[in-house]
């Protein structure tokens, strides 16, 4: 249940004065619905006033001080008084657009100005400017022919008002349909609902750093009597960030606390299993895979719950590594369940595996959703019986209907496609299996705290020692024809190719792009390689049926085809160790982790391969340097180091689906000690107050549910 206090914060704005339906719906997409808060929140599904409040202005206009017409700076917003003499509207009759514009003639005591009005409405200007009065007006003032000049103001009041006028005046990004005129008043109504709330930050604290109080921070930005909350990494945008990061830090202990509350099945050691499949394999382990295995083992040895994160760059061998894990779990009589994020790469798993356990007496056996009802059921029968050792498959290996006999590990390939929420529904099973979730996209250490501070973590950071690197180049988009030559040269010496591009057809663009209009299209370029490469070219996208797109990824792993055009489908996980060329094209428009991830798809055998980014000369500084990086490092941790640098967090992965939280106030290139200093806060107030039932320990609370962490709150009220 949600604290009272946060009733007010938690309105719909629905309710505030001007809210109407097409507000309201402005509102929506202004507040970025869906993100962020969704993904706590369990009750968000519209936007409340809390919302609106976090909504940040990014700018402010100074109308504090009054300007005579004569000192009236001429490069800035000023507000002045004037009185009003004459109106001179435009000749009437012609085309509106064409037409000069109305003109009402002003002055103070300094000199003369005019008010300039494009497009006007007369009487609606009479009314505003009755002549011979005076109003204040705020807006910019320029010089033309010699004479001060307004055009279109953006405030004008009878003098009376002035106060309503000379002040600061935050600035918000906006949205269709919604102005900042609009925002100004609903954040007023917003901010009128803003009681001082008990503090949840140390006094101590608070004082060191200079931080206001929380109510007082939102005004400070809302409302400002100063400029000082707005100078870049001010006390103010600090102490919002610390609640924000301090909330997240608070709630993912709440939950480790909760995941580990109960004991987990104690796995022993016995490995013949294991044994008979390295024994199987044409190479030896990696030191880093014997190393991770050793944690997992010791885990799962250790009577608690694992939960681990594996995270290990893209071709480290990270299958292998849970395979064996799996077994140890097999050879004690238990089940395992692995769950891929796409379909092909279920299958995919599901295929390698049964080869390596060829000869091995474990079984395994795919279940996806789209499999035939008949074939379906079958499998799920045996693992209901518990005949199957390791199941494999898609999301639907959680759903409704799916049973095992004794499932003692989940794996989880590619974690970051199943965000936060997912885990926590996977946490709230009743047979509380260990968990291993795996990723082959590197975060850098703050964020990992940030979006898995509740798990311990392992990193595969050695690759296979057959490994070369891959030798990565950017091409301009203009030498398009001697890429396909070369390629053309490569393929006679039997080399196989992928060729990406970004979306599909035409119609895929999204709004960022249309500017451009120039994108790509799988097909069109699948035809043209074809015309010039003949017809062992392959195409999979999106849109394909799953056993269309299998049937031709199985032709490129196998001899069907040497070349595949993809769109980004093929981005994680996809191993055909044969491929030695990736072309990227378009690879400005890819996210650094993505072209890391789209890179790794080569060099996963002992041949030299090759990795072209092919880019337009227009492309901004900011993917240059992108693009740059990628060419200097293979290593995925630099890499989204240096994403974080580069874009903040927001975006580091390049989409929303990273499953990573989404801050508000946190910017991760300036916010970097605080994430430490919230970790350490929150481990000594629960040590301290463990059940947050002491004075800040309330407080924390309120902190909880204003952020949308119910249910952390939940696990304590439980607890
Ligand atoms: P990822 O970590 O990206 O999921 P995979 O598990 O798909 O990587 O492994 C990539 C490739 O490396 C596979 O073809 C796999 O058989 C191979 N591989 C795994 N471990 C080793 C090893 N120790 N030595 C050589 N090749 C290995
Ligand atoms: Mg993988």
């Amino acid at each position: 249940m949600r604290p009272a206090e946060l009733f007010p914060l938690f309105t719909d704005v629905a309710n505030l004065k001007g809210v109407g339906p097409a507000v309201r719906k402005s509102l929506n997409r202004l507040l970025g619905y869906a993100s962020p808060f969704m993904e706590q929140d369990a009750t968000g599904k519209a936007p409340v006033v809390r919302d609106l409040l976090f909504h940040l202005p990014t700018g402010v206009v100074d109308r504090r001080k009054v300007f005579t017409i004569a000192e009236a700076p001429l490069d800035g917003v000023a507000t002045l008084i004037v009185t009003v003499d004459k109106h001179m509207p435009g000749p009437p009759g012609r085309r509106a657009g064409r037409r000069p514009p109305y003109r009402i003639h002003c002055h103070d005591e300094s000199g003369d100005m005019q008010l300039v009005f494009f497009n006007a409405r007369g009487d609606y200007l009479t009314k505003q400017f009755p002549e011979g009065q005076k109003r204040a007006i705020s807006g910019r003032c320029e010089r033309f022919d010699g004479s001060v000049q307004m055009t279109h103001p953006d405030i004008a009041v009878p003098v009376e008002q002035l106060e309503q006028v000379a002040r600061l005046e935050p600035t918000y990004p906006l949205t269709y349909g919604i102005s900042n005129k609009m925002l100004l008043k609903l954040m007023a109504q917003g901010l009128a609902k803003v009681q001082p709330l008990p503090e949840w930050l140390e006094d101590g604290v608070r004082q060191q750093k200079g931080w206001p109080a929380w109510h007082e921070a939102l005004r400070s930005l809302h409302a400002p009597e100063s400029l000082d909350a707005f100078a870049e990494n001010s006390p103010v945008l600090q102490r919002l960030a610390y609640d924000e990061i301090l909330s997240n830090q608070l709630a993912l202990a709440l939950i480790r606390t909760e995941e580990r509350k109960e004991a987990g099945v104690t796995i022993e050691a016995n490995d013949h299993l294991r044994d008979a499949t390295i024994a199987q394999l044409p190479f030896t382990l990696t030191k880093g895979q014997q190393d991770v295995l050793a944690e997992v083992d010791a885990d799962m040895a250790s009577g608690n719950r694992m939960l681990r994160l594996l995270q290990g760059d893209v071709g480290s061998g990270k299958t292998l590594v849970c395979l064996l894990a799996m077994l140890r779990v097999v050879a004690a009589g238990k089940q395992c369940a692995l769950m891929a994020p796409t379909e092909l790469l279920a299958r995919q798993h599901a295929a390698s595996i049964a080869r390596m356990l060829e000869g091995v007496n474990a079984s395994s056996a795919l279940l996806t959703g789209k499999m035939p009802k008949k074939e379906r059921d079958a499998v799920m029968a045996r693992a209901q019986a518990g005949e199957v050792d390791i199941l494999i498959g898609t999301h639907a290996l959680f759903q409704q209907d799916v049973a095992f006999k004794d499932l003692a590990l989940i794996v989880i390939d590619e974690q970051h496609r199943f965000g936060v929420n997912q885990r926590l529904a996977l946490a709230s099973k009743g047979d509380r299996p260990h968990l291993l979730l795996m990723t082959a996209t590197p975060i850098p250490r703050t964020l990992t705290m940030t979006a898995y501070g509740d798990m311990d973590t392992s990193q595969l950071t050695e690759k296979p020692a057959n490994r070369l690197p891959i030798d990565t180049r950017t091409v301009n988009r203009d030498r398009i024809d001697e890429v396909v030559q070369g390629l053309q040269r490569a393929l006679s010496q039997g080399a196989k190719a992928y060729w990406i591009c970004p979306l599909i057809e035409e119609s895929e663009e999204t709004d960022t792009f249309s500017a451009t209009g120039d994108l790509a299209a799988a097909e069109e370029r699948h035809r043209v390689l074809q015309r010039i490469l003949g017809e062992r070219v392959g195409l999979v996208h999106g849109r394909m049926k799953p056993a269309e797109r299998e049937e031709v990824m199985q032709g490129f792993a196998g001899d069907h085809y040497d070349v595949l055009v993809a769109t980004t489908v093929i981005e994680v996980g996809v191993d055909v160790p044969d491929a030695t060329i990736i072309v990227i094209e378009q690879a400005e428009r890819f996210g650094l982790a993505q072209l890391h991830q789209l890179r790794g798809r080569v060099g996963r055998g002992d041949k030299q391969s090759s990795c072209l980014l092919l880019y337009s000369s227009k492309c901004s500084d900011i993917a240059k340097e992108r693009l740059r990086v990628i060419r200097e490092t293979n290593d995925g941790f630099r890499i989204a180091e240096e994403d974080l640098l580069l874009r903040g967090a927001g975006d580091v992965l390049g989409t929303r689906q990273s499953g990573l939280p989404q801050f508000r106030f946190v910017d991760f290139a300036v916010h970097r000690e605080l994430i430490l200093m919230a970790r350490d806060d929150v481990k000594l107030l629960l040590h301290r107050d463990a059940q947050l039932q002491g004075a800040r320990g309330k407080a924390v609370r309120l902190l909880l549910a204003l952020f949308g962490y119910d249910r952390a709150v939940d696990y304590l009220q439980a607890g």
